[in-house]
């Protein structure tokens, strides 16, 4: 399977996996491929060292019925998808020429970042607003068809990636939304790794946009609104004999939706160095 992954694309996603998920490959296939023929112009294989994920990448409530006047502003926001992640995740796979596996549906259908045995995994309120029930989950909603065509598919093709690519860094990317009111201090780009030492993005970071970006590293998870941190705590466990560095980003949503582009380059090659 890891032979496999140096030199061929991943398979194709059939009919039912394209419902939960997408597949970016970046990978430079073509150009091995090339070089093998051409001595002269000798490049590395396909880069399998670095896989980016974004679980909350669309905000796609497939079939249900939605409240268009009260729930479709919810539905557009953070809390039915990460708004900017899609984007930053296929840019930062563009620059690093690796995979990009991305969340098709939203999360409040069901959240694949959380464990199976959690009490948000289908939220019956939405998360900014917990006195606004979700309708088409608080009024019988199909749980096991949902873990079925949502959630294990999504598990199941990164498993299978995972396997395919054996990479070495798994970086899993969300953005949040830093309500104005709030008395706690979010940072605009929020980076969370047990296993890989990330200082020195938040000394290059504080460089190269002096004051107009908060960063914040940690070990541990720490702020409440964030989108849940486990599968990507959890993917470091994965193999049974080697650990995977495993990182987790979250970028504030107004800075990706709204800012310029450079800007966006420029985070992304900052955090990209460190990914290694
Ligand atoms: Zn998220």
């Amino acid at each position: 399977m890891a032979q496999l992954g140096k030199d061929h694309f991943f398979r194709s996603l059939n009919g039912s996996e394209e419902e939960a998920v997408s597949l970016i490959d970046n990978r430079d296939i073509n150009d091995y491929y090339h070089s093998k023929s051409d001595s002269d112009e000798k490049r590395g294989p396909a880069n399998n060292s670095l896989l980016v994920v974004c679980d909350h990448a669309s905000n796609d409530v497939k079939m249900t019925k939605v409240d268009e006047l009260r729930e479709s502003p919810l539905i557009r926001s953070n809390d039915g998808f990460d708004p900017g992640a899609a984007d930053l995740a296929a840019f930062i796979s563009e620059q690093n020429k690796c995979m990009a596996l991305l969340g098709n549906y939203s999360k409040l259908l069901i959240d694949p970042s959380l464990p199976l045995a959690n009490d948000n995994l289908v939220r019956v309120a939405y998360k900014s607003d917990p006195d606004q029930p979700v309708t088409f989950n608080d009024e019988g909603y199909l749980l096991s068809e949902r873990v079925v065509k949502f959630y294990v598919e999504y598990h199941r093709v990164l498993t299978e990636v995972i396997w395919f690519l054996q990479p070495q860094v798994i970086l899993n990317v969300h953005s949040h939304h830093v309500p104005e009111s709030s008395s706690d201090n979010t940072s605009d780009v929020y980076l969370q790794s047990k296993s890989l030492c990330l200082k020195g993005v938040k000394s290059d970071i504080d460089r190269k946009f002096e004051s107009q970006i908060s960063c914040s590293v940690t070990e541990q998870p720490c702020d409440s609104v964030l989108c849940s941190s486990h599968l990507s705590d959890s993917l470091t466990n994965f193999y049974p004999d080697k650990e995977i560095k495993s990182v987790y980003l979250s970028v504030n949503s107004d800075f990706l939706q709204f800012d310029d582009r450079d800007r966006q380059a420029e985070l992304a090659e900052i955090i990209s160095q460190f990914l290694h």
